[in-house]
């Protein structure tokens, strides 16, 4: 139902952006990749997206600390398939300190990364998107956008701050077509929670069951992971006509973590 228009997903080389792009690709869109990565890898996703889509896939390395990268990227976009339709700010480091030591270059790379870049991409994807009259601003928020987690100041701070940004943009937005929506995911299960656990056994000297139950989901009653297939399936709601009242929303997938 996509074919025809132009997904951006930042972040887009592995874990949760990989699944938006290979969603928004199996149902036909040009995808446009972005994120960081070994340059054979990247190129092995741009060509799988290629073909699953039957439509372009582009590859942008536009880094989220530089805004003159990022509205390049979306110009690029429009010139090469025809549009920005579709604008998914994932992208997202994370840095873990007790505030009062947190490194000030930390911080800004965070909020750089995970806020102000969401902020860069909307500015520039609106105008192709009011144009067209249509368009689906989506950002990866997290439950820490509603809830905080101690030693997580700047990605607290940052993914509360895309929520506030959403909200307004929807607002702003809301006669012309273009929908502005946060998914808030708990914990997913990508390559990076995986790969945390062979240590946190071992520091802690714990089975790998009681890693994930106890450490990785304490805070998520289901005691289940989120999966990032099941986040791009939230994403191409978000896509259809039936989600067109939908706008300024913070949808929450997180196993139940911030109901309690
Ligand atoms: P990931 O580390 O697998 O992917 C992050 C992506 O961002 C990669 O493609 C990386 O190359 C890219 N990236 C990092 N810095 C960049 C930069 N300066 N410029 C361009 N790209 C850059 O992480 P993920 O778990 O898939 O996370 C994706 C998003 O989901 C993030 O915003 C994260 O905060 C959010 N999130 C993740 C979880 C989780 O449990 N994994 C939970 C809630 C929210």
């Amino acid at each position: 139902f996509l074919r025809g228009k132009t997904a951006i997903v930042t972040g887009s080389t592995s874990g949760i952006g990989l699944a938006y792009a290979r969603a928004f690709a199996a149902e036909g869109a040009s995808v446009v990749l972005n994120g960081f990565g070994e340059a054979d890898a990247i190129e092995a996703i741009r060509a799988e997206l290629a073909a699953t889509s039957g439509a372009a896939a582009l590859y942008d390395p536009a880094d989220m600390t530089r805004p003159d990268e990022i509205a390049a990227m979306v110009e690029r976009a429009v010139a090469e398939t025809g549009g920005c339709d579709i604008a998914v700010s994932n992208a997202g480091i994370q840095h873990v300190s007790p505030v009062a030591e947190f490194p000030r270059d930390k911080w800004d790379a965070v909020i750089a990364i995970n806020l102000s870049a969401v902020f860069h991409l909307t500015q520039a994807a609106i105008p192709h998107m009011v144009a067209k009259g249509w368009g689906r601003l989506i950002a990866t928020a997290s439950a820490h956008s509603l809830v905080a987690s101690p030693n997580k100041a700047a990605y607290v701070a940052a993914k509360h701050g895309v929520v506030g940004l959403t909200k307004t943009v929807a607002l702003e937005l809301a006669r012309t077509g273009v929908t502005a929506n946060c998914l808030s995911p708990g914990y997913v299960w990508t390559p990076l929670v995986e790969n945390q656990i062979p240590d946190t056994m071992r520091a802690r000297g714990l089975t790998r069951e009681q890693v994930m139950n106890d450490v990785l989901l304490a805070a998520q009653p289901t005691k289940q992971f989120v999966t990032p297939e099941q986040v791009a399936a939230a994403a191409l709601f978000l896509c259809r006509d039936e989600a067109a009242q939908v706008t300024g929303a913070n949808w929450s997938m997180d196993g139940g973590w911030t109901a309690a």
